[in-house]
């Protein structure tokens, strides 16, 4: 039988298809019964440009319904949707074509002169599609008859390839498999409740894990609606709130909701989960989030390899500080550097493993390799811990580890010291090249807007206080803002590079 994976999605759509599973920010719809006519042009569409099954189709295109179509269409056709941050300038996208050698990029109208310049005598296609789901691309899908039957497909055949966010270094291809995905969307529709009646707020961008696979997922697989909006904005979030019942957000959606005056309990009060994940939620934001609105937002952690792994409960206790228990099915261990597990409490390297774990970084076969354990556990590179109860929390990657003096440092203790001095905003910790001690700490501050204080002095003074002599930053620099990569997280490589000399 075959497992294709959209098959798999259709076969849980409502049997009432006039149901709406979009609002375009204009109020318009696509039913269900859109979306399969329309994803099965998609694949026909596909077909018809030579696209065979296991062919990549690499995406970069705002977000817009018709993108969404065009994943759905892949995985229909039996191709593997392949999305690239739009961020990525055209002569960075040389990398990606060369390395997933793509059947058909789609683009923006805009970015098709430099495309093919960059596919040159290649026998790749190029469709195009704009901002409101328009364009050449899109025209050509509406031309087709649609009703495409699914290509037959293993669980096990590779869905999609998604670029990790190149928050340590280059972004690698992960495989992810028909299985990987499905097992995981199953998973998260019953953790966190999902139904028909619910409508998510939808303002993350469709080129990762979190806006792509968690969110509409969790819609497709019960039959629930989303609000499909181009990008977050705090404002007509709150404006939406009232039809909404679940939002998923990356911690920055959270704070800068908590700067609008209208966020209030009423404001919130029609929805029922606040989901946070991609990047660390500071206690800060989880405590005055709930101060005001009632809600503790539930926060989980997942990475591009792997799906979602751990989650807060949606009933019982979400606890401050913690990405939550391990998720069904998912085996989550710690372990020390000699790849034994370390004893309760410890920190140590998150091994997962499970139906979510994917198959592999694409074209690299050492690295994956590398970072798989004899018994099929996956090195996450994440340093965590468990307390007694099971809840899991990060501390820090494992790249950004400081061992100073022969000690290790992990950078999150430190920085939650240093933001919780009045006048921070917040703090990076990292290790910077120091004759006596190997790496010494040290701290870049960013000030809340207009504090002229702390100074050095200040935040020295403050951690001797609280942190062990090793511990301690021996400088604190001070800075405007952190260096974000375009998924909105804290490049300490470039920080690390910037400081290198710092002490010679
Ligand atoms: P790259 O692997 O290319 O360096 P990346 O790891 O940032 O980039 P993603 O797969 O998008 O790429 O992000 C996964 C990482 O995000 C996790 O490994 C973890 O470090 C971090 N993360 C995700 N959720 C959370 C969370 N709730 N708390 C802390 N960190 C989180
Ligand atoms: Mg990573």
């Amino acid at each position: 039988m075959s497992d294709n994976l959209y098959a798999r999605i259709r076969a849980r759509f409502p049997a009432e298809l006039a149901r709406p599973m979009l609002y375009r920010p204009d109020g318009s719809m696509l039913t269900y019964g859109d979306v399969d006519r329309i994803s099965g042009q998609v694949a026909g569409l596909l077909d018809a440009l030579g696209v065979g099954v296991g062919d990549r189709v690499a995406v970069q295109v705002d977000k817009s319904p018709m993108a969404l179509m065009l994943y759905l269409g892949c995985l229909r056709r039996g191709a593997v949707y392949l999305p690239l941050n739009t961020a990525y300038k055209p002569a960075e996208l040389d990398y990606f074509i060369d390395n997933a050698e793509p059947r058909l990029v789609v683009c923006r109208p805009e970015a098709e002169a430099a495309v093919r310049a960059i596919i040159g005598q290649r026998d790749i296609a190029v469709g195009t599609l704009d901002g409101s789901g328009d364009g050449a691309f899109a025209d050509r899908v509406r031309a087709q008859p649609g009703g495409f039957a699914p290509a037959a497909r293993t669980g096990d055949d590779l869905a999609a390839i998604l670029y990790s966010s190149g928050t340590t270094g280059r972004p690698k291809g992960v495989m992810l498999s028909g299985d990987n995905l499905w097992s995981n969307a199953e998973t998260l529709v019953e953790a966190w409740g999902f139904t028909d009646g619910d409508v998510l707020l939808h303002m993350l961008p469709i080129f990762h894990t979190h806006g792509l696979f968690v969110a509409t997922h969790c819609v497709l697989l019960a039959g629930a609606a989303m609000l499909f909006e181009p990008k977050f904005d705090a404002a007509r979030a709150l404006a939406l709130m009232p039809r909404a019942s679940v939002m998923m957000g990356v911690p920055t959606f959270y704070v800068r909701l908590l700067a609008e005056t209208g966020l209030t309990r009423e404001a919130t009060r029609h929805m029922r989960l606040f989901v946070s994940g991609s990047a660390p939620l500071l206690p800060e934001t989880f405590q005055r989030f709930e101060a005001v609105t009632d809600h503790r937002i539930l926060e989980r952690y997942g990475m591009t390899e792997t799906n979602m792994n751990t989650s807060n409960p949606l009933d019982g206790e979400r606890r401050l500080g913690t990405v939550g228990r391990p998720l069904p099915g998912v085996d989550l261990r710690i372990t020390g550097e000699d790849g034994q597990p370390v004893p309760a409490g410890a920190a140590g390297m998150i091994e997962l493993r499970g139906p979510n774990v994917f198959k592999g970084y694409w074209r690299m076969p050492d690295k994956t390799a590398e970072d798989f354990t004899a018994d099929g556990f996956f090195q996450s590179g994440d340093i965590g811990q468990i307390d007694g109860d099971g809840y899991v929390s990060i501390v820090g990657r494992a790249k950004d580890l400081v061992i100073s003096g022969g000690f290790n440092v992990y950078p999150k203790e430190v920085e939650l010291v240093i933001d919780s001095i009045p006048g921070v905003a917040e703090t990076a910790v990292i290790g910077v090249p120091h004759a006596d001690f190997g790496e010494a700490v040290v701290a870049i501050v960013v000030r809340e807007p207009g504090a002229d204080t702390p100074d050095e002095a200040a935040v020295l003074a403050a951690t001797r206080e609280t942190l062990a002599n090793f511990k301690q930053p021996k400088r604190v620099l001070f800075a405007a803002d952190l260096p974000r990569n375009a998924m909105g997280k804290v490049q300490k490589n470039l920080l690390r590079d910037a400081h290198r000399d710092l002490f010679k």
